[in-house]
C-alpha cells in the first residue's frame, strides 16, 4: 500500500499556487497526520512544507518523489489550522503559501520553555537554598519557595531541582473561579449570556465606555477555564497594555498567556506548545492570536469589535472578525463581540436577528455620561477668535486646572502645521513621491511626508521663487503645545507618534499621567482609547471635522466611534466629566449623537444612509488596487482588468463593477494608484468573477509591470 501526501510549500513562489504530491515511505506512514511538517525535494532543493491531505490516490501521473523527513510533532499544524488556511486562501483569494504566513508556526523546538512547577519537598528546598549563594540570588527559586508553585523557565537550575525530586513539573491546573463581584446590571447581562450561549452562538455586548464589559468577559472566561477549556480573548493593538495584562493575570495568574507579534520566537513557541497540549489557558492577544493552534477552544471574545486594527493591511488582507466567525462556527463554540460603538456590520446583524444583543447602559458605580458642549467655530471666528482653542474651552481649562484636575485635548494630527505654502508664488509643499502635502515639524526642524516618511530639511526659502515667504496653515499637536504653553503655566504632555517611538514608552506615559506628572495632555488617537485616568475631568476635541469629511462611506462611522471613545475618557473617576467639541458642523448628525451619547440614534440614521446608497452592510465591496510607476501603464492595466472582469461576470447585474478610478491617494511612494470596486450581494459569485478575471489578467504582459493588490474586506479607501 502506498500513501500519498499533498503538501503545501512554505517558500513563496509566484507561479506555483497548488499542493504537491509526495510518497510516504512505509516507515513514516504511522508517524504522520494532516498538519505534519515535512521535508522533501522540490526543484532540486530541500524544502519544508505541511501535509494538507493524505490518501491512497495520487492525482499526478509523473514521477512521485518521497517525503524525506518528518519533523517533530511540536512543529506541526493542527488539522483545524490546515482547514483554516484553506478557507483563508479561498475567502481572500490568496495562495496557500500566503495564507500560511498568517500562522507564526515555530521554526524549531525550544527546550527551555515556561512550565508550571510545584514544590514537593519544601524542607529540602530550604536546605539547598541555605547552602547555596547562587540559589539565594535566584529570583525564580525564591518566589517558588514563597508561593509553593508558579510558572518558571526550565533553566538548568530548575531541571536539576526537578531531578532531585524537590520540584515537580506539572500540567497547568484549572484556575480558581475569579472573585469578581458583578454589579446588579452586569450580573443580569452575564446571566442572560450564560443562558443563551451554550453552542453556536454569536453575541454582542454593547456597553458604554466604563460600564465594565471586561468584568463580564473575565467572569465568562473563568467559567470556561474552570471546565478545562481554552479561551481566546482578542484586543486591538492598543489594548494590550500592562494595565490590561495585569487585570487579567490577577484573576488567572497561572492560566493567562499573552500573545502579540512582538514576542520573540521562544515566547511564541511556549504559547504554541501549551495550546497544542490542550492546557486550560486564556490567550490574551492581538489579531495574530486568532491563528494559534487551540486544541480545546471553548469561547472567543473579540473586544472593541469595531476597531480598525483588526483588519490586516498587508496581503492577505483579512479581517479578524471574519476569521473568528469562521472559527467559532467551525468549532460550534460561542463568540462574544463587545464594544461601546458597534460596527454597522455587527449592528445590522443584530437588527436582523443573527446576533444576540446585550446592553450595558450604565457606567460602573453610576458615574454619569459626561456633559458634552458643542462649540461652533464659525461663530467663534466671527467673534474674532481664529485660534485653535475657543474661548469656552480656554475658560474651562483654567477652571479645571484651578481645581487640580486633568485635561485631555484631542487632535489627530501630529507635527506643527499640516500645510506649507509660499505667499508670493503659491507654491505648495508636496511630497515628491506621494500626492500628499508635507507637514512642518518644528521640533525636528524638517518637512515630513506622513505617508512614506520622507524628510526634507527645513528652509524658509521657497524652492520655486526663492523668496523668503513660506506660510504655515493649520494645526498639529506641536503647534497646540506651543500655544498652550503661552496660555497656561501648567505641566503639559504631548503624546503622539513622535514622542512615543519606543515600545515601552506607551506604558510609561500612561503611568506618568496617572501619577499626575501632567496637567494637560495633548494626544492623537494613540491616546484616545481604553485608558482610565480618574483625575481627568475635561476633554477637548480640537477639530471634530477632520475625520468627518473624508471621501469614504465609513468616514461618519469612524468619526462617531472616535469621538465617543475620546468623550468616554472624561469623568471616569468621582468628579463628573465634561467634553467640549469644537466643530464647523454643529448640526451634523454625528456630532449631535455624540453629544447625547446616543448610539442608536446615530446608527439608525447611518444605516438608512447606507441602505439608500447600497453600501455595506447592505452589500459587500471588494477592492482591487493597481499601481505602478508609469501612469499610462497603470491606466491601461486597470482598463484591461475591468474588461476582463466584465467578461467574467457576463455583465450580470448582481456584480456591479465600478471604475477604474484614481484612488483617493492617487500617488504614493512614486507609484500611481487606480482602483476598481466590485459591489455585490452575491459575494460567492463575485469571488468567482474576480478569480476568473484575475487568472486572465495574469497572462497579460502588463501584469508583470504592475502591482495588483486585492482587498476583499476593505475598511479604508486610501
Ligand atoms: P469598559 O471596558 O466597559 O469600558 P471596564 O471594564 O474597563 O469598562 O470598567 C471600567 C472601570 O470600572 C474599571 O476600572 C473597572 O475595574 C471598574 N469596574 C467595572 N465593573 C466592576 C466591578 N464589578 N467590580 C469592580 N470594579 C469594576
Ligand atoms: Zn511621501
Amino acid at each position: 500500500m502506498t500513501v500519498y501526501a499533498q503538501v503545501a510549500l512554505l517558500r513563496p513562489s509566484r507561479h506555483l499556487d497548488r499542493l504537491y504530491t509526495y510518497k510516504l515511505p512505509s516507515s513514516d506512514i504511522k508517524k504522520v497526520a494532516i498538519g505534519a511538517k515535512v521535508k522533501f525535494n522540490f526543484n532540486n532543493r530541500l524544502e519544508e512544507g505541511f501535509i494538507f491531505s493524505l490518501g491512497q490516490e495520487k492525482d499526478f501521473s509523473g514521477e512521485i518523489k518521497p517525503i524525506l523527513e518528518v519533523l517533530p510533532e511540536e512543529l506541526w499544524l493542527t488539522p483545524e489550522l490546515v482547514e483554516m488556511v484553506k478557507w483563508i486562501s479561498e475567502y481572500y483569494l490568496c495562495s496557500i503559501t500566503e495564507a500560511l504566513t498568517l500562522i507564526s508556526f515555530p521554526e524549531k523546538v525550544y527546550q527551555d520553555v515556561e512550565v508550571f512547577c510545584t514544590v514537593v519537598d519544601e524542607t529540602k528546598l530550604k536546605e539547598k537554598i541555605k547552602k547555596s549563594k547562587r540559589l539565594q540570588n535566584d529570583e525564580t527559586v525564591i518566589s517558588l519557595l514563597k508561593d509553593k508553585r508558579g510558572l518558571v523557565r526550565t533553566t538548568s537550575t530548575i531541571k536539576k531541582l526537578v531531578k532531585q525530586g524537590i520540584l515537580q513539573i506539572r500540567e497547568k491546573p484549572l484556575p480558581n473561579l475569579p472573585p469578581i463581584e458583578l454589579t446588579e446590571s452586569q450580573k443580569q447581562v452575564y446571566q442572560q449570556i450564560k443562558r443563551d450561549m451554550p453552542k453556536n452562538f454569536v453575541g454582542l455586548l454593547h456597553g458604554i465606555t466604563g460600564s465594565g464589559k471586561t468584568e463580564i468577559y473575565l467572569k465568562l472566561a473563568g467559567d470556561f477555564l474552570n471546565q478545562g477549556k481554552q479561551v481566546l480573548f482578542l484586543l486591538p493593538e492598543i489594548g494590550i497594555t500592562t494595565q490590561m495584562v495585569a487585570r487579567v493575570k490577577k484573576y488567572f495568574p497561572e492560566n493567562t498567556l499573552v500573545y502579540h507579534s512582538r514576542l520573540n520566537a521562544r515566547e511564541k513557541f511556549t504559547v504554541w506548545r501549551e495550546l497544542k497540549k490542550g492546557s486550560p489557558v486564556l490567550v490574551l492577544g492581538t489579531r495574530s492570536a486568532a491563528f494559534l493552534p487551540f486544541q480545546n477552544l471553548g469561547l472567543i471574545i473579540l473586544d472593541e469589535e469595531h476597531e480598525l486594527s483588526y483588519k490586516q493591511e498587508e496581503t492577505p488582507k483579512y479581517h479578524v472578525r471574519e476569521v473568528v466567525y469562521w472559527r467559532a462556527k467551525r468549532l460550534g463554540i460561542p463568540l462574544l463581540l463587545g464594544t461601546a460603538t458597534p460596527s454597522m456590520e455587527t449592528y445590522a446583524a443584530v437588527i436582523s436577528g443573527l446576533i444576540k444583543y446585550y446592553f450595558l447602559g450604565k457606567r460602573y458605580q453610576n458615574r454619569p455620561y459626561p456633559q458634552v458642549i458643542i462649540v461652533d467655530m464659525f461663530k467663534e471666528a466671527k467673534e474674532g477668535n481664529t485660534g485653535i482653542i475657543s474661548s469656552v474651552l480656554q475658560q474651562k481649562i483654567s477652571e479645571r486646572l484651578q481645581k487640580g484636575e486633568q485635561v485631555f485635548l484631542f487632535l489627530n494630527r501630529r507635527g506643527f502645521a499640516p500645510m506649507i505654502m509660499c505667499r508670493k508664488c503659491g507654491y505648495f509643499y508636496r511630497c515628491p513621491d506621494c500626492d500628499v502635502s508635507m507637514t512642518y515639524h518644528k521640533e525636528e526642524k524638517n518637512f515630513q511626508c506622513h505617508y512614506c516618511g520622507k524628510k526634507i530639511a527645513f528652509t524658509c526659502k521657497c524652492p520655486a521663487c526663492q523668496e523668503i515667504s513660506l506660510d504655515l496653515y493649520g494645526y498639529g499637536t506641536q503647534r497646540v503645545e506651543e500655544e498652550l504653553k503661552k496660555l497656561f503655566p501648567a505641566k503639559i504632555f504631548r503624546v503622539d507618534y513622535d514622542t512615543m517611538r519606543s515600545k515601552n514608552s506607551y506604558d510609561k506615559i500612561l503611568e506618568a499621567i496617572k501619577n499626575r506628572e501632567a496637567d494637560i495632555i495633548i494626544g492623537t488617537q494613540m491616546l484616545a482609547k481604553g485608558f482610565d485616568f480618574p483625575d481627568l475631568t475635561l476633554v477637548g476635541v480640537l477639530n471634530a471635522d477632520q475625520s468627518l469629511n473624508l471621501p469614504d462611506f465609513r468616514a461618519g462611522e469612524r468619526s462617531f466611534n472616535l469621538l465617543t471613545q475620546v468623550a468616554g475618557r472624561a469623568g471616569r473617576g468621582l468628579v463628573p466629566g465634561e467634553v467640549i467639541i469644537q466643530t464647523f458642523n454643529p448640526e451634523n448628525y454625528i456630532i449631535q449623537a455624540v453629544q447625547r451619547g446616543n448610539f442608536q440614534q446615530y446608527a439608525l440614521k447611518e444605516l438608512s444612509l447606507r441602505k439608500q446608497t447600497g453600501y455595506p452592510p447592505f452589500s459587500k465591496i471588494f477592492r482591487l488596487i493597481i499601481a505602478g510607476e508609469d501612469e499610462q501603464q497603470v491606466i491601461e492595466g486597470a482598463n484591461n482588468l475591468v474588461n476582463l472582469l466584465k467578461n467574467a461576470s457576463k455583465c450580470n447585474p448582481e456584480v456591479e463593477i465600478i471604475g477604474p478610478a484614481a484612488a483617493p491617494f492617487y500617488k504614493l511612494k512614486r507609484n500611481f494608484r487606480y482602483h476598481i470596486l466590485l459591489k455585490t450581494n452575491k459575494s460567492s459569485f463575485a469571488r468567482e468573477v474576480l478569480k476568473a478575471g484575475l487568472q486572465e489578467f495574469k497572462k497579460s504582459s502588463l501584469n508583470h509591470k504592475l502591482t495588483l493588490v486585492l482587498d476583499l474586506s476593505p475598511q479604508i479607501f486610501l
